[in-house]
């Protein structure tokens, strides 16, 4: 709890960002800081509501309500409305490895169901975690902790992104030899190569990865095994194997005219963007350039706004949002109550700068692809498009079905797909013989995490699927404690 009042006598205020036709003039991140005296007035607004749902990270409705990884967060909330911030910060790293991380990019979760929220402005939950771990950081606080004995088992984590840190984290707290596999040429996963610096600094990942490198973690980086590394050597060298080597697998689009020149996976475009950015400043041209190019992102999520956010940043002539599916409503829906996850309309970053620069929020709803059209050379010079309803069909499903006469010619020589995934990429579950879901990602109970392979155990969205950093690392540190229980017999990590 914060101040029993608190909710009554302040407003829920945020930290204006930097301006959106001034922030797409760089790739820096763009939220500013808040002064102590506003973020301790935030965190009173904390109303010791008794049954807080913030922390409980349950599904509902197949949607996370509450933090995934049951941060304390009325406890903090408090310490921070009390000025004391490193016992804030003890309390936060108790449950988040990385909050540096969430406090930046997690879609926050505990705020859609914060009781404050049921019927007014909830609390600042994210921007007040950003804070603690940032003036950590400021003050010196955030140190390598290093296991005070080691236990002599070998732990091998494949894949760095943030399950794989978090895996590696624990494992390491509990004494075991940790070495983490990455394919790339940085350590980070999607935080270093999916999501863009604007969004989340590199430098902040890299000071991560440092952190727990010296705390004894080895990482081999450029190495992707099953490829580079040989599973039979990996089997025989550790004694247990985290899989987190996520769902990257993007979802392609198989309409007339996918093979013109112009038209790519979202993270194809994404990933060289930022390896060029960390590089060489994007000077050696070693990314696809949106510069004076008409843009169709084709896809509504986070992915395709990154993709719009990049574009901008590009200096690209035009850009449109394609959203099969119709725009949210601005209130929730009576079958969407509190303390589920809102599904309201918002604006997230990249929409705001398209808008400021075009005029409109860049999403087009309830429209589909009919084809790509080309010039002579093979070039992409137009995306076809219709209009779609959504209808039942005699089994009472929902299907798509075309509006007549709703076809649209949008100009484009650029066009990036960003409509999920399908699942892990390469074959070392085959190669390890780890039975898979329906969904071809790794099959494990959660809460487990166990395959049927013996030692060998997986997590993050190589078993849940493409989601979210938050839950990522809660299944690395809930992984972490049935390895060590498999090694040891037993064990004390949460
Ligand atoms: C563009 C984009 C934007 C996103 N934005 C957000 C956001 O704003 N907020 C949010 O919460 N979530 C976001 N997500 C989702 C989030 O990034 C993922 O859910 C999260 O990173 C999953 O973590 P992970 O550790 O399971 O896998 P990943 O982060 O995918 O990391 C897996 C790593 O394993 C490596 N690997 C795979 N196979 C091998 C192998 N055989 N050998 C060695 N290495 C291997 C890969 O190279 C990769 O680095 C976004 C996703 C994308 C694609
Ligand atoms: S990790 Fe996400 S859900 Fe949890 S407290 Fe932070 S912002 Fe909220």
């Amino acid at each position: 709890m914060g101040k029993p009042t608190g909710f009554l006598e302040f407003k829920r205020e945020i930290p204006v960002d930097e301006a959106p036709l001034s922030r797409i003039g760089h790739y820096k991140e763009f939220h500013e800081h808040m002064e102590d005296g506003a973020l301790r007035t935030q965190g009173s607004r904390c109303m010791d509501c008794g049954i807080p749902y913030c922390h409980t990270g349950k599904l509902l409705n197949g949607m996370a309500a509450g933090c995934p990884v049951h941060n304390l967060i009325p406890e903090w909330n408090d310490l921070v409305y009390r000025g004391l911030w490193r016992e804030a910060l003890d309390r936060l790293h108790k449950t988040n490895n990385f909050p540096e991380f969430t406090g930046r990019v997690c879609p926050a979760p505990c705020e859609g169901s914060c009781t404050v929220g049921l019927n007014g402005n909830s609390v600042t939950i994210k921007n007040i975690e950003c804070s603690i771990i940032d003036h950590g950081f400021e003050a010196g606080w955030v140190k390598p902790q290093l296991p005070e004995k080691r236990t002599g088992k070998k732990v091998a984590v494949i894949g760095s992104g943030p399950s794989g840190l978090a895996a590696a984290a624990q494992l390491n707290k509990a004494g075991h030899t940790v070495t983490v596999f990455e394919r790339a040429d940085r350590a980070g996963g999607l935080l270093m190569y999916g999501i863009p610096n604007m969004k989340l600094d590199k430098a902040v990942v890299q000071r991560r990865v440092d952190l727990l490198a010296e705390e004894g973690v080895t990482f081999v980086l450029g190495t992707e095994v099953g490829k580079d590394y040989p599973v039979d050597k990996l089997k025989a060298e550790f004694d247990a194997v985290v899989l987190c080597g996520g769902a990257t697998k993007g979802r392609d689009l198989p309409a007339e005219g996918r093979e013109l020149k112009g038209i790519h996976l979202a993270m194809e475009f994404l990933h060289k963007n930022t390896k060029s950015l960390l590089d060489s400043n994007l000077e050696d041209g070693e990314y696809i350039s949106a510069a004076g190019k008409d843009v169709i992102v084709i896809g509504g999520g986070d992915t395709g706004t990154d993709c719009v956010g990049t574009s901008l940043r590009h200096g690209c002539n035009s850009v449109y949002q394609f959203e099969i599916m119709p725009k949210a409503p601005d209130e929730r829906a009576g079958n969407n109550p509190w303390p589920e996850w809102p599904k309201t309309y918002k604006m997230d970053y990249g929409q705001e700068e398209a808008a400021a620069k075009f005029g409109g929020d860049p999403r087009q709803y309830l429209i589909s692809t009919k084809r790509f059209v080309g010039d002579d050379n093979g070039n992409l010079k137009e995306v076809h498009t219709v209009l779609i309803d959504w209808k039942k069909d005699s089994n009472g499903r929902f299907v798509p079905v075309e509006v007549p006469d709703s076809e649209k010619v949008f100009p484009a020589q650029l066009v990036l797909l960003a409509l999920g995934f399908t699942g892990p990429e390469g074959g070392l579950l085959d190669q390890l013989g780890v039975e898979k879901d329906e969904r071809s990602n790794a099959k494990a109970v959660y809460g487990q995490f166990a395959t049927n392979v013996e030692g060998v155990f997986a997590a993050g969205d190589m078993r849940r699927g493409q989601s979210l950093v938050v839950w990522a690392i809660n299944e690395g540190r809930e992984a972490a404690r049935e390895v060590d229980r498999y090694l040891m017999g037993a064990t004390e990590l949460p």
